[in-house]
């Protein structure tokens, strides 16, 4: 099995009705990056920035995340690197970032609203992102983005440093992709205003699904309704793919739904571009994507999308698709 998965390593993951998707990693250190090689990874969809910034007493400098961020660039080459702002608060703390304490950490002060609030943080992030821009290829992403004002505001941010650094003699890359994840249900309702700001989404599913049927992921007691394969989540994920292809932008997926076995067929029927998840799932998924159609794939979708429940939609997959087992 790993032997026949090794053969798909060197060439592109097309479907079997020849549409093209990317497969990429979801990678939080170094060590991730070698993994993510050997693992077939076409990219990394999603670099987590917090290592950098764990285990120390006081922030990290631009120049020491310079260092951190040229070298996974680099080790790329020209494959895709989606770097991730800092991406703290909710079950993520830092000791020398000072967080008030709050009721409902999932929705208090978290991600990019740390980050617009204390730009002493985000700005040397971005200088160091954008410095090591030139070693490779490098896509910047906000993360919890919930409105257009604070993509705006951030993107603006990320603009006024690259002025700075090219005034300061600096090169920066010219095609750097600025995105969003997007996690937050009024987001996906708002899709096609959105898209025509950023150059990609990325659908973080993991928060996307929590904040949908508002409940705890990590919370054991109601885990019953954390359900990523129900149709509402499956309305809102083709809502966010026709929103995004309608400005021409494209659209990756980085919670752990894009390696759902389940959930694969839909997406890429759906015309997700990309898919980011822990390397040891990427051999298996670009294999069942080689085997499948996306165009035999559309009845499954339609039907998916106006079932009841996640367990129908389960069924519906497994019937329709023997190859999901
Ligand atoms: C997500 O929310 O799906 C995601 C990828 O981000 P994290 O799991 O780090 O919140
Ligand atoms: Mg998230």
């Amino acid at each position: 099995e790993q032997q026949k998965w090794g053969a798909l390593k060197d060439k592109q993951t097309v479907s079997a009705d020849g549409r093209r998707f990317e497969v990429a990693a979801n990678v939080g250190t170094f060590a991730d990056i070698i993994d993510a090689q050997e693992d077939g990874a076409e990219g990394i969809g999603l670099l987590r920035t917090e290592f950098l910034y764990m285990n120390r007493e006081e922030l990290p400098d631009e120049e020491q995340q310079f260092t951190a961020y040229k070298r996974f660039v680099a080790a790329m080459n020209q494959q895709h690197v989606v770097a991730r702002t800092l991406d703290i608060g909710g079950d993520k703390k830092l000791g020398m970032v000072k967080l008030p304490r709050e009721a409902n950490p999932y929705l208090g002060f978290r991600a990019i609203r740390i980050g617009l609030a204390r730009p002493e943080i985000l700005r040397p992030q971005l200088r160091a992102l954008l410095r090591s821009s030139v070693y490779g290829r490098l896509a910047i992403m906000f993360p919890m983005i919930a409105t257009i004002e604070e993509f705006k505001q951030a993107r603006a941010i990320l603009d006024e440093e690259k002025d700075k650094l090219e005034k300061e003699g600096y090169q920066i890359a010219k095609n750097i992709e600025v995105g969003m994840m997007l996690e937050i249900p009024a987001v996906a309702v708002m899709a096609e205003h959105f898209a025509k700001y950023v150059d990609f989404f990325s659908i973080g599913s993991n928060d996307l699904v929590q904040y949908m049927f508002a409940v705890d992921r990590g919370n054991q007691e109601v885990a019953y309704l954390y359900q990523e394969l129900h149709p509402a989540v499956l309305r809102m994920v083709r809502r966010v793919i026709e929103a995004a292809h309608a400005e021409g932008k494209w659209v990756g997926m980085c919670g752990e739904m894009a390696s759902n076995p389940i959930a694969v067929p839909l997406l890429m029927a759906m015309g997700l571009d990309e898919f980011s998840m822990n390397s040891s799932q990427i051999l298996r998924i670009r294999s069942l994507i080689n085997q499948l159609s996306t165009r035999k794939l559309q009845p499954l979708v339609h039907r998916a999308i106006n079932a009841e429940t996640a367990a129908n939609v389960r069924k519906l997959v497994e019937e329709y698709v023997p190859e999901v087992k």
